[in-house]
């Protein structure tokens, strides 16, 4: 699967991360103040997650899920980077596969 067009988006929280995702949600991810990762698991069953160490951070949240529910995707992962209010920021995503 190619990367996702991520892009930046601004919230009444500060900057964020979202994508054209496919379903009427505008997913939007933003860092914590102390950057480390925030993520936004959309209703389509999309996930991203955006800030320092965003991989390890979705890795683990996934390997929770698989581990506590029962119908669980099979996901697509990979990482990109975007950059934020002039920093570049971690994004991981994980989209199910068809
Ligand atoms: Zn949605
Ligand atoms: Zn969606």
């Amino acid at each position: 699967m190619a990367t996702p067009d991520f892009r930046v988006i601004s919230t009444d929280d500060g900057d964020g991360v979202t994508y054209t995702c496919g379903c009427p949600c505008v997913p939007t991810a933003l860092p914590a103040a102390d950057g480390s990762p925030g993520h936004e698991h959309c209703c389509c069953g999309k996930v991203h997650f955006v800030g320092a160490g965003a991989r390890s951070a979705l890795e683990s949240y996934l390997a929770e899920r698989k581990a506590s529910r029962k119908r669980e995707p099979e996901y697509e992962v990979g990482a990109t980077a975007v950059t934020v209010g002039g920093a570049p920021r971690e994004v991981a995503w994980a989209f199910p596969k068809e």
